[in-house]
């Protein structure tokens, strides 16, 4: 629920910060087109040539053309006049009188609905540019009140439908628009599948973790209820000396020992989580660490009528010693905990080219194909019932440990036969 709430905000802000992106650049551009087209339009209007205006009014209108004759005392038409000056097609001339009434339409344009008499009385001697609308489309006028040679005063204005210039921009942001959906619609898209993927091995390091969590609080209530029961004895026995409860005492001393083993066991998996097992490597020759582990773990075989051998040649290695110590007291004590009484147990340990490589075989019952790849996981153990004891952890720990050393664990296992442990590990270039 978290990461789907999480995958869906990243997606809107993903989807959303390109949708404000689009509008932006959108906005941009249709203003900078507009702004293009309109001063495009201005310069058509003012570019009306000074000569041509008398030329186009009709002699009925009682202003005929002459030569030399100009617009008088007006800085209309705007500077860029001249003979050579291209009028476009669509700009329409009307002279107005002081009333608003029609001198002139140089192309009949359909004056319905335009507000002549104010457009007349708002001109003034200085040319001004207006925007209006008539009948539902957009007009430019450049518009100035002049005299006209001998026609007395009137007003000129120079103007030009938007028609053109509204349905280019509608397109364009027709164009954006869905440009600019389909481009969002994409991102969402997209974004979903992204924050998924980014999201899901965060969400399956959590899922573990909480497992890890979950597992070892289940793990530990077995020895706390022990302890909680055979306290509550103790303590209803308080007359009692402790000889004759010496049972619950015992009961109350081994599940501290393996509740202690086992919170060991946890810090040690969550310290190589965040990555600070800390290992104090230095160089070790492996033969050794074996030699004096089976030193001290003969008793334990000869306890549980194993054979417990070595076989082991120089192998010089980088390591930490307490570290490599654990992980064979894993292996070796497991090859014990499993493997029948008259069985046996070896250990090996020699350079093989640019490794050290140390073997645990037993001749014990071995590991189904299907297990072989499970029980390093934590708290994985094959038959809870039959390992009683342990939680599953050891096999974890000590392929830890391996990797944080820069090695590998790895197992070698034939049902009924027997398994073999092997880890291997850099060897330390010999020196003379
Ligand atoms: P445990 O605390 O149960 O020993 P480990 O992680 O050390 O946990 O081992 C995981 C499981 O692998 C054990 O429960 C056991 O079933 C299986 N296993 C480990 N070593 C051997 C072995 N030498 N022979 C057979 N099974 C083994």
């Amino acid at each position: 629920m978290m990461f789907r709430n999480a995958r869906l905000r990243l997606t809107a802000w993903y989807a959303g910060s390109l949708a404000a992106v689009l509008v932006a650049v959108g906005l941009a551009a249709f203003l900078i087109l507009r702004n293009e087209i309109d001063a495009e339009i201005d310069d058509s209007l003012a570019s009306i040539p000074g000569d041509v205006l008398p030329g186009l009014v009709p002699a009925e209108a009682g202003l005929s053309r002459r030569e030399g004759d100009t617009v008088r005392g007006d800085r209309f038409p705007g500077p860029r006049q001249g003979p050579g000056a291209i009028v476009p097609t669509d700009v329409f001339t009307l002279v107005l009188g002081p009333q608003g009434e029609q001198l002139f339409n140089s192309r009949n344009v359909d004056l319905t609905g335009w507000p002549l008499a104010k457009l007349s009385t708002s001109a003034d001697e200085t040319p001004r540019l207006l925007e209006f609308s008539a009948e539902g489309e957009h007009f430019r006028v450049r518009i100035v009140r002049t005299d006209i040679a001998r026609g007395g005063p009137a007003v000129v204005l120079v103007g030009r439908s938007l028609a053109t210039r509204d349905h280019q921009l509608e397109v364009l942001v027709a164009v954006l628009g869905a440009g600019g959906l389909a481009g969002v619609a994409l991102a969402a898209v997209g974004g979903f599948v992204l924050a998924g993927r980014t999201l899901s091995p965060i969400q399956r390091t959590l899922e573990t973790q909480r497992r890890f969590v979950s597992d070892a609080s289940h793990e530990l209530r077995t020895p706390i209820a022990v302890v909680s029961a055979n306290a509550d004895v103790l303590l209803g026995h308080s007359d009692e000396t402790v000889d004759e409860n010496i049972d619950h005492v015992a009961a109350i001393s081994d599940e501290a020992r393996h509740m202690s083993r086992l919170v060991a066991d946890l810090l040690t998996l969550a310290r190589a989580d965040e990555g600070s097992l800390n290992l104090e490597l230095g160089p070790v020759d492996a033969a050794g660490v074996v030699s004096s582990l089976i030193d001290s773990m003969n008793a334990l075989a000869d306890d549980r009528g194993v054979t417990l051998v070595a076989q082991t040649t120089p192998s010089p290695t980088e390591a930490d010693p307490n570290r490599l110590r654990q992980v064979l007291t894993i292996l070796v004590d497991n090859a014990l905990k499993y493997t029948l009484r008259g069985g046996s147990v070896t250990v090996t340990c020699g350079r093989r080219g640019s490794t050290v490589e140390l073997a645990v075989a037993d001749n014990g019952p071995g590991i189904a194909p299907g297990d072989q790849g499970r029980i390093f996981d934590r708290f994985y153990r094959i038959d809870a019932a039959r390992t009683a004891g342990g939680a599953g952890l050891g096999l974890a720990i000590a392929r830890t440990i391996a990797e944080a050393h820069g090695g590998r664990l790895t197992v070698d296992s034939t049902l009924g036969k027997g398994s073999t442990f092997t880890l291997r590990l850099p060897a330390r270039p010999s020196s003379r």
